[in-house]
C-alpha cells in the first residue's frame, strides 16, 4: 500500500516535470512516514495519508517537485518530534522555509472574525516573500475539506466559510482557477448541504441532456474550422462547478433555463491568430448573441485570465456559449502562477523585484475583493498599499501578527505589545534563540520577550537602537519616571537623615 502511493506520486509529478530529481521526494516520503508514525487523523485514517494527499494535489496542480516535497513534510515540524532544524539537515534551507512559513500560517489562532481576518491578512502580506507557502496552504485545505465532518458544526461552517471569502478569492487572484473551484465547491457542500445536493442534482439531468446535443454542435464546428484551416487541438465540454452555478442560479430565478454556460465548449487551438480565425468561423456559421462577445486576449482579465467568449444561438435556438483559447493560455488558466514554474525543475521563484510589488498590488486588491463580499474588514479601509512597504510583520509565540517598521528591533515588538513587556524586558528570544535586544527582526521571525520582575525600567542605551516613536516616546516617559522616583527616594532618605541627626 505505501509502495502505491509513492509511485502515484511519483507518477504525477513526472506527467509534468520529466526531468526533475524524484530522490528528495522519495526520500520525503520515507522521512514523513517515519516521523508520522504510528499517528492517526481525526478520522482514523494514517496521518501519513493527509501529507500524501496535499503532495499528490500539489504534483495535480502542476506545482514544481520542491512544492511537493513541502507538502509532504508540511506537517512535521507542528506535529510530531522532528523540528525545522531537521528538515533543513535533510533537505536543505530552501524547503526548510517553506515548511517552517507553511507551520506559522497554521499557528495562528482564531479571536473571533475580525482579529482573525485581520491576522490573515497581515499574514499574506507577511509571506509575499513567498507565495509557495500559500500554495501548499490550499493543497493542505483542499484535503482538510475532504474530512470536515469530523469536526463540530460550527468549526466546519467556519473553516468552509473561510475557504470561501480568503482562500478561494486568493486563488482567484492569482488565477488558480481549478484550485479555486475545488476549494469553493467543497466548502459550498459543508456550509449549505441541502443547496449543494439541489445543485448537484439540477446539474446531473441538464448535463446528460446537454452533452448529446453538444456532440452535434462539435461535429458541425470541427468541419468549419477545417475549412478555416484552424488546427484544432482540442473541443470539449466544460461544466460549471458547482458553487459558481450556484450563485448564479441565484440571480436568475433559481431557473437553469437561465443559466446559458452550464455546458460551455472550449476550443483549444495552438495561435492567438486561429483563436480570432475560430471565432470568425462560429460567427459565421451562428448568431451570436448581443454584448456576449468578449475579448479577453486583448484585454485580459485582472488576474491575467486570457480567451476569447461568445454565447451563440445555434440550430434549433439553443443558446451555447463558447471559449477559445491556446494550449499556454489554457495551462495558465487552470493552473496560475504554477503555469510559469512549469519549466523551472528547481521550483524557485524569481525574486524580482518588479515581481514582488506585482504581488504586493495583487494582495492589496485581494484585500478589497474580501472587503465587498463581506464587510468584516471595513475597519482597514484606511489602510494604504505604501503603509506596507518598508514594514515587517513578525509572530508572537501564540502567532499573533504585530507589524513593525523595517529593522524594528526586540525592544520595539516589546512595547508594541505592551508598555510593561517593553520597561521590564530583560531578553530575548528570536526563532527559538535568545537574541541581543537590539538585534534588528525580520519578517516571519517569532518574538518572545523574557521580562525581569525586578528590573526597575528601561535602559537609556535603548534609545540608541529603537526605531519606533512610540518605543523612544515610552522608554523617555519610563526614564522620566524613574528619574522622578529616584530623587523622591534621595529625598526622603536625606529627610530620615536629617531627623536622624
Ligand atoms: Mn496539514
Amino acid at each position: 500500500m505505501p509502495d502505491e502511493q509513492l509511485s502515484q506520486l511519483l507518477k504525477e509529478v513526472k506527467k509534468y516535470h520529466p526531468h526533475a530529481d524524484l530522490d528528495p521526494i522519495r526520500q520525503g516520503y520515507a522521512f514523513a512516514q517515519e516521523a508520522h508514525k504510528g499517528q492517526m487523523r481525526k478520522s482514523g485514517a494514517p496521518y501519513i495519508d493527509h501529507v500524501v494527499a496535499t503532495a499528490l494535489l500539489l504534483a495535480q496542480w502542476h506545482m514544481p517537485p520542491q512544492l511537493v516535497l513541502a507538502g509532504l513534510l508540511h506537517d512535521v515540524p507542528e506535529d510530531t518530534k522532528y523540528n525545522i532544524a531537521d528538515i533543513e539537515k535533510r533537505f536543505g534551507k530552501d524547503l526548510a522555509n517553506i515548511v517552517e512559513g507553511e507551520t506559522k500560517l497554521s499557528t495562528l489562532r482564531y479571536h473571533g472574525r475580525e482579529r482573525y481576518a485581520e491576522n490573515l491578512r497581515k499574514m499574506f502580506f507577511a509571506i509575499a516573500q513567498d507565495v509557495r507557502v500559500v500554495l501548499v496552504k490550499f493543497a493542505d485545505r483542499v484535503d482538510n475539506l475532504k474530512t470536515l465532518n469530523v469536526f463540530p458544526i460550527k468549526k466546519q461552517q467556519r473553516i468552509a466559510l473561510e475557504t470561501i471569502e480568503i482562500y478561494a478569492a486568493i486563488a482567484n487572484r492569482l488565477g488558480m482557477g481549478l484550485v479555486r473551484g475545488e476549494l469553493e465547491d467543497l466548502a459550498f457542500k459543508s456550509i449549505h448541504p441541502q443547496e449543494y445536493k439541489w445543485v448537484l442534482n439540477f446539474l446531473k439531468d441538464k448535463v446528460q441532456e446537454r452533452e448529446k446535443y453538444l456532440e452535434q454542435v462539435k461535429k458541425t464546428l470541427q468541419k468549419d474550422l477545417i475549412k478555416n484551416e484552424v488546427h484544432v487541438q482540442s473541443i470539449h465540454g466544460r461544466i460549471k462547478r458547482l458553487y459558481s452555478l450556484y450563485l448564479k442560479l441565484l440571480t436568475r430565478d433559481r431557473d437553469i433555463n437561465k443559466i446559458y454556460d452550464l455546458v460551455a465548449l472550449r476550443i483549444i487551438v495552438p495561435t492567438v491568430q486561429e483563436c480570432y480565425a475560430s471565432l470568425g468561423a462560429l460567427h459565421q456559421r451562428w448568431t451570436p448573441l448581443k454584448g456576449r462577445v468578449k475579448d479577453y486576449i486583448a484585454q485580459p482579465k485582472p488576474n491575467g485570465y486570457q480567451s476569447l467568449h461568445t454565447t451563440i444561438f445555434c440550430d434549433d435556438g439553443e443558446i451555447v456559449e463558447f471559449q477559445i483559447r491556446t494550449p499556454e493560455m489554457h495551462e495558465e488558466a487552470e493552473f496560475g502562477i504554477a503555469a510559469h514554474w512549469f519549466y523551472d525543475e528547481q521550483g524557485k521563484m524569481s525574486k524580482r523585484a518588479d515581481e514582488h510589488v506585482k504581488w504586493l498590488k495583487e494582495l492589496a486588491s485581494i484585500q478589497k475583493n474580501i472587503q465587498s463580499r463581506e464587510n468584516f474588514l471595513e475597519a482597514l479601509d484606511s489602510l494604504k498599499i505604501d503603509i506596507f512597504q518598508n514594514r515587517i510583520f513578525v509572530f508572537t509565540p501564540k502567532g499573533d501578527v504585530i507589524d513593525l517598521p523595517e529593522k524594528a528591533t526586540p525592544v520595539d515588538y516589546a512595547y508594541a505589545i505592551h508598555t510593561e513587556i517593553g520597561s521590564r524586558c530583560a531578553q530575548a528570544m528570536v526563532n527559538g534563540t535568545i537574541a541581543s535586544l537590539s538585534t534588528p527582526l525580520r519578517s516571519g521571525d517569532v518574538v518572545e520577550i523574557i521580562t525581569d520582575k525586578n528590573r526597575k525600567g528601561p535602559s537609556p542605551d535603548w534609545l540608541e537602537f529603537v526605531k519606533t516613536s512610540h518605543a523612544r516616546n515610552k522608554i523617555k516617559d519610563d526614564m522620566h519616571k524613574t528619574k522622578l522616583s529616584g530623587w523622591i527616594r534621595e529625598l526622603v532618605q536625606r529627610k530620615h537623615k536629617s531627623v536622624a541627626r
